[in-house]
């Protein structure tokens, strides 16, 4: 912020304070989007590379604003950390995550994992593995049933947070590391902290059929998980040639338009469930 003597704050520039009146605008809306319904929750299938079963599902937020339509979670999420409202709606996400997940169970027999996404704020309440713990139970969730998905950069800054992912593992929830390969000292955060599974960066995966290097970075990856003893699943999978390399380099796991984009409910009960109930 820049102040201009007399003239006060005069040199912000048309630009910006359209940038800024958006982000206020987009703040006030959001503060009433939990009351108004208006946040949705979309479902994108994780499918097992070699039998192509339906192994787990990630909760991907969207929000279905009154006048600008859909907004996707990469605009409203960032605001949402800035401005603390982050706290309450992840709460909510993983809330409703988990309800719907405890749905397919009683009338789909479908027993498998729902990811949910945490941010950093999360960490930075000190009761958050007693938040989990109080959804699970209040939905009648088993904790192997949720998974919660932290990224490489949040490690850099929770460093003290071992402790609350210990008490996370410690509940039975299921970590895995999201984004790997974008951020820093992965390999460290590694051996500290309790992470069942590497999801490999979509930036990793898009060019991988004409990149070598992307194949050796994805093929490396998968054996050092492998190696300890992680499972390893690869995000935006879009093409069938993608596809045909991560099974032959031992991916377990796929995640991306190629099988599906993510779903509102009952859309993916339609797509992969309808089919699998007599
Ligand atoms: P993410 O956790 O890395 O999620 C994967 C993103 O890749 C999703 O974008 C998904 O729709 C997209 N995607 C999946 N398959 C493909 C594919 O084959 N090709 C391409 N090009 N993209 C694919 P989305 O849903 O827009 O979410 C963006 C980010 O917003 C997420 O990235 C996550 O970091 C954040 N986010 C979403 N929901 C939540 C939430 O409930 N809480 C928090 N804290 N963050 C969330
Ligand atoms: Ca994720
Ligand atoms: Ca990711
Ligand atoms: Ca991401």
């Amino acid at each position: 912020v820049k102040k201009n003597g007399k003239n006060g704050y005069q040199y912000y520039s048309d630009h910006l304070d359209a940038h800024l009146l958006e982000r206020i605008e987009l703040e006030a809306d959001l503060r009433k989007a939990i009351q108004r319904n208006e946040l949705i929750i979309y479902y994108q299938p994780q499918i097992h590379a070699h039998n192509s079963s339906l192994i787990g599902i990630e909760a991907l937020l969207r929000w279905n604003h009154p006048i600008r339509g859909i907004i996707s979670p990469s605009i409203f999420i960032p605001i949402a950390e800035e401005s603390g409202l982050i706290v309450e709606i992840s709460e909510w996400v993983m809330r409703q995550a988990c309800l719907q997940m405890r749905k397919w169970q009683q009338e789909w027999e479908l027993y498998i994992p729902v990811s949910v996404n945490l941010s950093t704020q999360q960490f930075h309440q000190n009761n958050l593995a007693q938040k989990v713990e109080q959804i699970l139970l209040e939905v009648g969730l088993e904790a192997k049933y949720l998974e919660l998905e932290i990224t490489e950069s949040m490690m850099m800054d929770i460093c003290r947070s071992t402790s609350t992912l210990q008490e996370l593992k410690e509940l039975g929830v299921r970590i895995s590391m999201d984004d790997f390969g974008t951020g820093y000292s992965s390999l460290n955060y590694l051996k500290m902290f309790p992470i069942g599974k590497l999801k490999i960066d979509q930036s990793f995966i898009r060019d991988l059929t004409n990149s070598e290097s992307d194949k050796a970075i994805v093929a490396t990856i998968i054996s050092m998980a492998h190696h300890l003893k992680m499972n390893v699943i690869a995000e935006g999978v879009e093409t069938a040639e993608q596809l045909a390399f991560l099974k032959e380099s031992g991916c377990d796991d796929i995640q991306g338009y190629y099988f599906s984009r993510p779903l509102p409910a009952k859309e993916l009960q339609r797509v992969f469930l309808g089919k699998c109930k007599q």
